[in-house]
């Protein structure tokens, strides 16, 4: 670590307040078979504790927990406007409890302390309001139907939802599921990375204590291969949420089919297109291209990882682009003014160090970074990197590195431009920066993408849906459409 790194408040957590019991009916408690994982602070590659390591047994508990408060009715059969009541509270405590949430999040996950307690914290608080307020707002449908009829459509809880979350935004992406399916009645099972468990674990007794009666809020720590499966394959669990990689997206529509045809939804990985024309503000490009891609050491399922940029401009953007990276202060994520932390894991970083070699071995050249930078002795941390003279069938340009590492390629042109962006397996986000009306319209339509951002990246609010094309997934979190994913409609027929 660089020097006199400030962990007063990390001691304070670690010393009293690391959870390391799963949370099941309601109550803080081990794995029945006593394993446990271990969680790493990714800023020094030290043990922090450990956690229960949850198999099939836990999660039978969990689903039995989860079922039978369902079947009670205390939230799944509350009025719309107590459950409000019972979420915002659940916010607020969010709120309240933010420097130890933020804090526990960066030890986690080694992000910026700043970023969590500005960030992941407050998102995690508003999204759970915004659900809350939105859950008794919403109206059933009286159907079209003959004089002698009435056909009435009332939105139902689907039962047990398990939420199976990554690590890049342990507690946001937990709300981005925690928030529409609490709301819409269900029982829920969340189950975090093995990477990130701290949060989760924490908001399960905050719920209870804004009045969640037990059971409806269940969190299972654990392996993915062996919690995450258990709860993909079990035959009493109505719906899967996930958010996580392509590949295990596919495992869990493949757990599904095998087992009672559970509802799977899936957001999913990405190679999002950050496409530069030459007319565009180079500044403001330059600028969003690189908050893009080194913004939570590029770990972001939307991060604008291809740069795909005009000839007439391309060297003109990358020497700004390589002096904001060469602005960035890498170093402990307690530091107030890093803005760079490390990479959550001695895999992931081994992982994206692989993909920079894959880089270099394909021809593309390192402009800037590609190394673990020299004063960083220990973590998990990797400079900026940007390479120039990328192809788009290079590894660097096809698959989703998740780290801070962008992919140049350079066009002739629009059309060219829009073939190259979407020459992708992924359609979860782009970019696209241009001062020309009409060419920031035609590429809107044309680029296969969930997310487009004109002239900005990454921005976003709990209104607004976010979720892939193609095989970045299906189903939307936030807004209302989320709500679809946890409810079921049911037609009632009256004769009058
Ligand atoms: P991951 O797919 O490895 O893991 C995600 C979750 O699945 C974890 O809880 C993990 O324990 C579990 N899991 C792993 N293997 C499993 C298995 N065999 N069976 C059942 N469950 C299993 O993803 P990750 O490395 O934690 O996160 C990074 C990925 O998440 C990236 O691909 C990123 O793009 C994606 N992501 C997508 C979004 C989005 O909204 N589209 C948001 C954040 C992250």
């Amino acid at each position: 670590m660089s020097a006199s790194p400030d962990y007063s408040s990390a001691a304070t957590v670690r010393a009293a307040l690391l959870p390391s019991q799963a949370f099941i009916g309601g109550r803080s408690v081990s794995a029945l078979s006593g394993e446990t994982l271990p969680c790493i602070f990714p800023g020094d590659g030290k043990l922090l504790g450990h956690v229960a390591a949850c198999d099939t047994a836990d999660v039978d508990l969990a689903v039995n927990a989860a079922r039978k408060a369902f079947e009670a009715g205390h939230w799944s059969r509350m009025a719309p406007q107590d459950r409000r009541k019972i979420l915002l509270r659940f916010s607020e405590l969010i709120l309240e409890h933010r420097d130890e949430l933020a804090t526990l999040e960066t030890l986690n996950v080694g992000k910026p302390f700043l970023n969590a307690l500005n960030g992941d914290i407050p998102s995690a608080a508003s999204c759970i309001a915004w659900f809350g307020e939105a859950i008794d707002k919403m109206y059933g449908e009286v159907g079209p139907t003959p004089a002698d009829l009435t056909a009435v459509l009332t939105r139902e809880p689907l039962g047990v939802v398990a939420a199976v979350v990554p690590w890049n935004y342990p507690l946001s992406m937990a709300a981005w599921k925690l928030g529409p399916s609490l709301a819409a009645g269900n029982s829920v099972i969340l189950k975090p990375a093995e990477q990130s468990p701290y949060t989760a674990l924490r908001i399960a007794s905050l719920a209870m204590e804004a009045g969640l009666p037990e059971g409806v809020l269940n969190v299972v720590s654990g392996y993915g291969a062996t919690a995450g499966q258990a709860l993909g394959r079990h035959m009493d669990v109505d719906c899967v949420t996930f958010t996580g990689s392509t590949e295990v997206g596919k495992l869990f529509m493949r757990y599904a089919g095998e087992s009672n045809a559970k509802r799977v939804s899936l957001e999913l990985g990405g190679k999002s297109p950050q496409l530069v024309l030459a007319d565009s503000d180079l500044d403001a490009a330059a600028a969003g291209v690189a908050a893009g891609i080194f913004a939570n050491a590029g770990q972001v399922c939307n991060a604008g990882s291809r740069l795909i940029v005009e000839r007439r401009v391309k060297d003109e953007l990358l020497e700004r682009i390589a002096k904001l990276a060469g602005a960035l202060k890498i170093g402990d994520p307690f530091d107030p003014s890093t803005r760079l932390g490390p990479l959550v894991s001695k895999e992931q970083h081994d992982r994206v160090l692989g993909y920079i070699d894959a880089g270099l071995s394909e021809g593309a050249s390192l402009l800037v970074g590609g190394a673990r930078p020299a004063e960083q002795s220990s973590g998990y941390f990797i400079e900026p990197t940007i390479f120039d003279g990328v192809r788009n069938d290079m590894k660097i340009a096809q698959e989703e590195i998740f780290g801070p590492v962008l992919s140049t390629i350079t066009v002739d042109g629009f059309e060219e431009g829009i073939a190259v962006a979407n020459d992708t397996i992924y359609g979860l986000a782009a970019g696209v920066w241009t001062n020309d009306i009409r060419k920031a319209q035609r590429a809107a339509k044309a680029i296969r993408a969930g997310v487009v951002w004109v002239n900005c990246f990454d921005r976003g609010n709990m209104a607004v849906p976010f979720g892939g094309f193609k095989q970045s997934g299906h189903g939307r979190d936030k807004s209302l459409h989320a709500i679809e994913k946890y409810t079921d409609w049911k037609a009632t027929w009256y004769a009058c």
